[in-house]
């Protein structure tokens, strides 16, 4: 009898921990494949890498694999205002402003720790941060107040550290 109620409650315990995992593990935020970084709302990137579908955290990442990997092509953006899907060659970016999710999580080391020295980070494959409107009235508006370039989809590679490095 007394075993019985030691096992009932053990296997109790063991049920409200599995949920609460469980529930902590659905909630976590959809991560980068590319860089391990959560996928922030109003950022993400569709693509494909031999016609598999992959999401990624940003256009910047997303471009840097695609300058670095044969066969990748950019399905679709974010646009930074509505969450929305959009066509990332109809949307407007602005580029390097003081707004870039990617570089600013707090997960994201700056510093490298060597033995001897801390080293700050100055390769950011999420730099410089890059935010899809889908006007280029809404780009413009953003521009003003944080700063950095509107650019066209052709235009973002130049801006890519990794391009033409790897071929
Ligand atoms: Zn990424």
């Amino acid at each position: 009898m007394n075993r019985i109620w030691i096992i009932t409650v053990i296997s109790a315990i063991a049920l409200v921990g599995s949920l609460f995992l469980f529930q902590s593990c659905s909630r976590k935020a959809a991560q980068c494949p590319l860089c391990e970084r959560e996928i922030h709302q109003g950022m993400q990137v569709k693509l494909t890498h031999n016609h598999i579908p992959m999401q990624a955290c940003c256009m910047a990442c997303a471009l840097t694999y695609k300058a670095q990997t044969e066969n990748v092509e950019i399905e679709s953006a974010t646009d930074f205002l509505s969450e929305t899907s959009i066509e990332p060659w109809n949307a407007f970016y602005v580029v390097a402003s003081d707004i870039s999710p990617c570089i600013q999580d707090p997960k994201v080391q700056k510093f490298i720790r060597e033995p001897h020295a801390a080293l700050h980070a100055c390769y950011d494959r999420c730099e410089p941060g890059i935010l899809a409107f889908r006007s280029r009235s809404e780009a413009q508006k953003f521009q003003k107040e944080h700063g950095g370039y509107i650019r066209q989809f052709e235009d973002l590679p130049a801006f890519i550290a990794a391009q033409g490095r790897s071929r």
